[in-house]
């Protein structure tokens, strides 16, 4: 063979490799806007079924030289290579510090939660009456808090422990917290029950023993309400950041996470506080991160280095539970904080800089 021929072939061979690598980009791209369809209809995204079809349609098109062995093999690993470029996208979720760089801040009313101070979530465990939540939401006013919370739907472990008021709940705590220009957080059970939560709340609460009920997290991503997901008694970051993404791939982006504590051998706590939750779902996520305090602990004695603790690794704000009357209260009576408790906690998160504003509204 001539020298110039062999050189001719050559440059022919490179010429074929840039096509294909034009032509395997251009399949890439065909499968990421199929994935993505596929997606948002809620699909498997991987179909063996699939590439058998696509299988069985090129092997009777080979004329060779290839044998249909190594054709089948090299689009195996073609059809690999996409699926591997689907895990790539997947990776980056909508609620990924990767698509977004800054934080989130949702604003709830005249509080913005996220990107700056830590705000403070306060109120009893339940709604028990209109003179309850009156006495709790005029002294936590005058500590300058700003957000209300009150549960109305209660998930008790027990069928026979107070249920909660339901929406005659609702309704107390939202008249409450509009008579003192607060703004008010409650817990939602029933996908159903979402629609008219809002009619009563600034923010809906998902909780614990909901974080993957994906029929309640679809209708939450369905309105447009702030959402306060807490974490799952035994779920994982991922799995919390997953049930985000329930939320706002349906289009509600205002989603707020709560590190409540999880379920661990020790029993000197309630739940264990996974403190290293809070920086890793900030690096993880845009979203803002709030800690319970209550709820996580299930102790008061400890509120105050929890609190700190929380603010030290930057939560955008905390939960504390606050009743007038702990001891008779109709959930949680240990861990709720009484009028002068809750005022000793902030004081002492203030003159220690933990907290900075006397009145939390931000804008
Ligand atoms: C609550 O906040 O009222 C509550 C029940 O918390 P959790 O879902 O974290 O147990
Ligand atoms: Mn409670």
């Amino acid at each position: 063979m001539s020298k110039e021929r062999f050189e001719e072939l050559r440059s022919q061979l490179d010429e074929v490799n840039l096509e294909i690598l034009e032509v395997l980009n251009r399949r890439a791209e065909l499968v990421s806007e199929i994935g993505l369809l596929k997606s948002g209809k809620g699909t498997e995204r991987f179909d063996p079924i699939r590439e058998k079809e696509m299988l069985d349609k090129l092997i009777p098109a080979n004329k060779g030289p290839f044998p249909d062995d190594t054709i089948r093999h090299l689009f195996k690993q073609i059809f690999q290579a996409s699926l591997g470029l689907l895990e790539e996208e997947k990776k980056s979720l909508l609620i990924s510090r990767k698509n977004q760089s800054q934080d989130t801040i949702v604003q709830v009313g005249p509080l913005a939660i996220g990107g700056g101070d830590p705000v403070i979530i306060s109120g009893p465990c339940s709604v028990e009456s209109a003179g309850q939540m009156e006495a709790v939401a005029s002294h936590l006013k005058n500590e300058g808090i700003m957000l209300l919370r009150g549960g109305a739907y209660k998930p008790r472990t027990s069928p026979y422990d107070f249920q909660g008021l339901g929406k005659e709940g609702l309704k107390i705590l939202s008249e409450t917290a509009k008579r003192h220009g607060m703004v008010c957080v409650s817990e939602i059970v029933a996908p159903e029950d979402v629609e008219m939560a809002c009619e009563y709340l600034d923010v809906i609460q998902i909780g614990a023993r909901n974080m993957q009920n994906f029929e309640l997290l679809k209708a939450a991503g369905s309105v447009r309400k702030p959402i306060l997901l807490k974490r799952g008694l035994s779920a994982t970051i991922e799995e919390l950041l997953y049930a985000a993404e329930y939320i706002a791939s349906r289009g509600n982006d205002q989603i707020i996470l709560c590190e409540r504590g999880i379920r661990t051998y020790e029993k000197a706590t309630r739940n264990t506080l996974d403190i290293s939750a809070v920086p890793i779902l900030k690096q993880e996520s845009h979203l803002p991160v709030v800690v319970d305090i209550a709820h996580s602990t299930g102790r008061k004695d400890i509120i105050l280095p929890i609190a700190k603790a929380a603010i030290a690794v930057g939560a955008d704000g905390l939960i504390v539970e606050t009743h007038n009357e702990p001891a008779v209260a109709l959930s949680d009576a240990k861990q709720q904080l009484d009028l002068p408790q809750f005022s000793t906690l902030m004081n002492q998160l203030r003159q220690s800089g933990f907290l900075k504003d006397a009145v939390q509204a931000n804008s």
